[in-house]
């Protein structure tokens, strides 16, 4: 394969690849498989500035060359990356069956983000499938990680997406495209489960500690780094999901191989933002029993957890029953800490200051009111932040009764009406990828034309 040549490395790429360091049962070393006819599509010039990244003195046919794989830049060591995870419910041995690691890209010292591209060929870890992707999912992808991104909740990154230039089999015949995903790493809690499975103590105490010094330094020290590490997972999944319904986002995939350590929010498959409010939405047409949907997520957050305790406990403690005893401990913890969390973000979207007794109430008469009158969940807020939406549903009486006290409590702990449109402002959003917009992107970029997704993506910037 071609080396791409840097010429005194015009772009500026960075690597150093220490996950590609790890034993050999950690990932595969495989390059990704060539393509008959790579073109960029987008190419995202903000994140590559943020990643001290230069493209600009690149043509857009080295470009595609670059994010198709099909030329590596130097010092990549590209690898599969082994994990395992429960996929609705049931354990399965995975891995990167169409992605491959390029490395980690250092941005100053100490900023090291995964490089990896989606779609790029079959590893020993594709079991039946293809390691292909298609044009759509991929900048499905894309648009909706960015849009996370722009309402400040922490998720992987699209550098860029190509087409190859190939057809890949689905239902029909599709464009093949290879995206690349930037992130902060990419492990995840079926990446323990696969260390664990194996049942070697040595190889978990490798993983726990290349962890620990990857996302969590400040654990370095501790006394048992397997229970401050769950602790601390436990404390970023928590955040992670009072984003997610913060925003409405439905994941539509919580499998354990699909939630990071890292906190961050990771394949964008069947995912999708609500529109009216319904606690059981789901998106994803395989999931029948909505055990992904939108008022789960925190209780599957809470059984993945469980799993990744599982995978700890021959290191919490060497007293199996005396561990399994503390990761329980800390796993029943789940709900207070959640449930805390997600009070205090209600309340900021109420631009509510302090706490009060009845604050709970509040809120649940405003989601009930939601479900009953089939309300938007976005521009419900809107309205609430004085946004003229145009529905008869806000003059209703019942909902007028709530405004009252809505009102009333608005007054409480020295609160202003600027600095509650400040508060609620900071944390709801004005704009979400709605459903048909992104499919009308996505349809016409399928035929070529990508005006529309370029002006979702811009018009998503200024989503909070
Ligand atoms: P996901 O649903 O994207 O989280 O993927 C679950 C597992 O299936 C991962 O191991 C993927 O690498 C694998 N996978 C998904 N699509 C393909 C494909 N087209 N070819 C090979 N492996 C795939
Ligand atoms: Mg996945």
């Amino acid at each position: 394969m071609e080396l791409y040549k840097p010429v005194k490395n015009y772009i500026n790429w960075n690597f150093d690849n220490s996950y590609s360091k790890l034993p050999e049962t950690f990932k595969e070393n495989i390059k990704p498989t060539p393509v008959h006819d790579p073109e960029l599509v987008v190419l995202n010039e903000e994140l590559a500035k943020k990643l001290n990244l230069d493209f600009s003195k690149i043509d857009k046919k080295k470009l595609a060359e670059i994010f198709s794989g099909n030329s590596l830049p130097y010092n990549t060591n590209t690898i599969a990356q082994a994990y395992a995870g429960h996929q609705f419910g049931h354990f399965t041995m995975l891995g990167d069956g169409r992605a491959i690691l390029l490395g980690e890209h250092l941005v100053n010292k100490n900023s090291r983000f995964d490089i990896q591209f989606k779609g790029c060929g079959r590893t020993s870890f594709s079991r039946g499938g293809d390691g292909r992707a298609a044009l759509g999912p991929m900048l499905r992808e894309y648009i909706i990680s960015e849009a996370i991104h722009y309402l400040n909740i922490q998720t992987t990154r699209s550098l860029a997406v190509v087409k190859t230039g190939e057809k890949v089999v689905r239902e029909n015949l599709l464009q093949g495209a290879i995206l690349t995903r930037v992130a902060s790493s990419h492990i995840r809690v079926g990446t323990f489960q696969y260390i664990a499975a194996r049942q070697n103590v040595e190889e978990l105490k490798m993983l726990v500690n290349y962890t620990i010094n990857r996302h969590f330094a400040e654990l370095k020290s501790s006394q048992n780094k397997a229970l401050d590490l769950l602790n601390l997972v436990l404390q970023k999944q928590c955040d992670l999901i009072v984003d997610w319904m913060r925003v409405g986002f439905i994941h539509g995939v919580m499998n354990t191989d699909n939630m990071t350590i890292s906190g961050e929010t990771i394949d964008y498959g069947p995912c999708a933002f609500m529109d009216h409010y319904d606690p059981k939405t789901v998106f994803s047409s395989i999931d029948k029993f909505g055990r992904y949907s939108y008022s789960n997520q925190p209780p599957i957050a809470k059984w993945n957890l469980a799993r990744f305790a599982e995978c700890l406990i021959p290191i919490i403690d060497t007293n199996e029953d005396k561990a399994i005893k503390i990761a329980s401990e800390i796993i029943d913890n789940f709900q207070k800490i959640y449930e805390d969390k997600w009070l205090s973000m209600m309340r900021d979207k109420l631009g509510l200051f302090g706490e009060e007794k009845n604050d709970k109430n509040l809120i649940k008469s405003l989601m009930d009111w939601m479900e009953k009158n089939k309300a938007d969940y976005t521009n419900t807020f809107c309205y609430l932040m004085g946004v003229s939406i145009n529905d008869k549903i806000y003059t209703g009486k019942s909902f007028n009764q709530w405004l009252n006290s809505w009102k009333a409590r608005s007054s409480l702990n020295n609160s202003t009406k600027e600095k509650q449109l400040q508060l609620m402002q900071k944390v709801n959003p004005n704009i979400i990828p709605r459903n048909h917009k992104v499919e009308e992107a996505l349809l016409a970029a399928n035929n070529n034309n990508f005006d529309i997704m370029t002006k979702l993506l811009s018009v998503l910037k200024k989503s909070l």
